[in-house]
């Protein structure tokens, strides 16, 4: 069994304020408006359904990960299949991984977004949230789109390891990634156009 990081956020501190207060109800009132904030976001973003409903799950920790099958007592080990060093939350497999870093940072630096590669472990929602804001205004939409397809994709890779036994180097669902990119684009997801011409040569 492997222990979570925890890592403090301005949106933990609102999150965990009402509590540390003694205000039970106000803490619920707080986490269901910065669930519902989430939500709205995730469904305005340039995306396939799917993928917006899988974020969806991810927001409200519906996704069968190794850690949350541990915890109802559907297996023995919540090792990350990855790294077998850290809790398989969905946290852990789309940002604090050592292979999801690598992969967040090949592709952040096609895109010249270097300055966003997440360094450690935090809530997804928390990290997309706070990182779109880091972006100027016309970049935003398609960042949001970027963090889908990538998380997506390494939700994908966590699938097929789990799955088929099937295991692909950071840099080849980089590229893989970059790739399906074109196809988000064809398919009329265009916030990634904008994204595709900033691509490092
Ligand atoms: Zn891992």
């Amino acid at each position: 069994m492997c222990g979570k990081k925890k890592q403090s956020s301005l949106r933990n501190i609102l999150r965990n304020l009402p509590e540390l207060l003694g205000c039970v109800r106000l803490q619920r009132n707080v986490l269901w408006l910065l669930q519902a904030a989430e939500a709205a976001l995730i469904w305005k973003t340039p995306a396939p359904p799917w993928v917006k409903f899988f974020f969806w799950l991810a927001l409200h920790g519906k996704c069968w990960t190794a850690d949350r099958r541990w915890r109802h007592g559907l297996q023995d080990d919540n090792s990350c299949i990855t790294c077998d060093q850290y809790a398989e939350t969905l946290d852990h497999i789309i940002l604090g991984c050592v292979f999801s870093r690598e992969v967040w940072a090949a592709c952040l630096r096609t895109f010249r977004l270097l300055e966003l590669i997440p360094t450690h472990e935090e809530r997804i929602m928390d990290w997309w949230t706070t990182s779109r804001k880091r972006l100027p205004k016309v970049l935003r939409r398609d960042f949001d789109s970027l963090f889908f397809l990538v998380g997506w994709n390494l939700w994908k890779e966590r699938n097929g390891r789990t799955f088929d036994r099937a295991a692909r180097q950071p840099q080849q669902l980089a590229q893989a990634i970059v790739e399906e990119a074109s196809l988000w684009i064809a398919a009329g997801y265009r916030s990634l156009g904008a994204l595709d011409a900033r691509r490092a040569g």
